[in-house]
């Protein structure tokens, strides 16, 4: 097996999952990247389920999409055209709608493009990140995938779709589980030590195919030629937001990408 992110191949083996350990994740020693063996298969459609209203504030299936649009609302003063993909029931793109911004989806093929579009009356695309995205209109201001990165298997092409769909000085917003956590970390430590085992049903197959740090989040930016504005750490336990900017320690990453400085005009 070779890394996913720098084809290097010293790999270590970091923890598996499954009832009989069949699911194996390896570290990269070069760039830190957790990879997936994907030989054992993975599963994609468990993720797509009946969803809540996206117009409900009390519903706390909403609320994870509603705290990254705060974040979006404290960061951006002025609201330009946004695309969310992988945008779900879309309580994203109507919360930014109803702030200005000019907003689009995308969703995998399975008819909740369709239905998140009539709910919301905002175009919602149907496609596959990035292997078979439709072809979209113009560029965007801010390009969002939440918990999208992690079920890539090429995360450089993945970067290099996100650069394409940017507007110049467009940004890009990631959220994504963080491998260095203290709660992972701490799992895994107790799982070595055999003082903890995690129960899956018969038929679990694992849906990450990468697992990241901000040291391989870093190396696969850099190695595309973009930068990382922002990182931050988050838990769903937003009480303990204020203490996980100071220590990013929390199971979840936030990550602001923007393009880094232009390329040197020939002759120059
Ligand atoms: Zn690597």
């Amino acid at each position: 097996m070779i890394c996913r992110l720098c084809g290097g191949s010293d790999l270590k083996p970091l923890y598996t999952q499954g009832a009989r350990g069949e699911f194996a994740f390896f570290r990269c020693r070069t760039c830190r990247l957790v990879s997936y063996d994907l030989s054992a298969g993975l599963d994609q459609e468990k993720y797509s389920r009946e969803l809540p209203d996206p117009m409900s504030s009390d519903d706390p299936r909403n609320a994870s999409q509603s705290r990254t649009y705060s974040f979006i609302a404290r960061r951006y003063a002025r609201p330009g055209r946004l695309l969310d993909i992988g945008c779900g029931n879309g309580r994203l793109l109507h919360l930014a709608a109803s702030d200005g911004w000019e907003v689009e989806g995308v969703e995998m093929p399975g008819g909740m493009a369709e239905k998140t579009a009539a709910r919301l009356g905002v175009p919602v695309h149907e496609g596959v990140f990035p292997g078979s995205m439709p072809v979209l209109e113009g560029r965007f201001d801010l390009v969002v995938l939440r918990h999208v990165l992690e079920h890539i298997p090429d995360p450089p092409a993945a970067i290099e779709a996100i650069r394409s769909l940017l507007t110049e000085g467009g940004e890009a917003l990631l959220e994504f589980p963080n491998i260095d956590g203290l709660d992972q970390v701490t799992k895994r430590m107790l799982e070595r030590l055999g003082l903890r085992r995690k129960r899956y049903r018969p038929s679990y197959i694992p849906g990450h195919c990468c697992e990241y740090c901000r040291g391989s989040f870093r190396f696969l930016l850099e190695r595309s030629g973009m930068v990382l504005e922002r990182w931050e750490t988050y838990s769903s336990r937003p009480w303990l937001d204020p203490l996980l900017r100071v220590a990013p320690l929390g199971g979840k990453a936030r990550a602001i990408v923007g393009q880094g400085p232009p390329e040197p005009r020939r002759g120059t």
